[in-house]
């Protein structure tokens, strides 16, 4: 509330333009659901069983998702937009160790090295669309596309099953 009593519309800092948020082919769940994806560190006093509930339904919801990589890459540099619920399937302070490991492994500034990788990888594409590529080569930039760029169909069952089993592997690493 200001002085005059009036409220204040929240602000919110700008998300890193480097890397927008990825575009996905169908509507997400969080979009559709947007209640399901509420989370705040704390949350489980109430009613823990409850919410546990509703955790595991937003985390299968985002195994599904096109996007999930994408996602969590996105939440995790933009750390002051992401402070609150669920995102590709983990919560506020899941992410936080996700940010920590990311530093271990990267160094402080690991959101630009990030960048200057995603930067390399689209120098690399414009110049194999310049220059004709040997057999191995294309493999290699198809094989970068199917992990990096968008993905155009639903993913199938067997997909989403790998997703999940990533994910949860790579949580209860953090
Ligand atoms: S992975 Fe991200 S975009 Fe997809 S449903 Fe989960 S929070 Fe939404």
């Amino acid at each position: 509330m200001s002085r005059t009593g009036a409220a204040q519309p929240t602000q919110y800092p700008d998300p890193d333009p480097r890397f927008p948020f990825p575009h996905s082919p169908t509507p997400t769940r969080c979009q559709t659901e947007p209640t399901l994806f509420d989370f705040a560190n704390g949350d489980r006093t109430s009613d823990p069983a409850a919410t546990e509930m509703r955790l595991n339904k937003a985390r299968r919801a985002c195994s599904g998702c096109p996007i999930v990589k994408d996602c969590l890459r996105w939440a995790l540099i933009n750390k002051p937009l992401t402070k609150v619920g669920i995102i590709a399937a983990t919560t506020p302070s899941q992410r936080t160790t996700l940010r920590k490991r990311m530093a271990d492994r990267l160094g402080p500034d690991w959101i630009d090295v990030l960048a200057a990788q995603a930067k390399a990888r689209r120098e690399r594409a414009a110049a194999a669309r310049h220059n004709p590529l040997t057999i191995s080569q294309a493999r290699i930039v198809r094989l970068d596309r199917e992990i990096n760029g968008p993905m155009r169909r639903p993913l199938t069952p067997a997909q989403q099953q790998r997703n999940m089993a990533r994910l949860v592997a790579g949580l209860k690493a953090a």
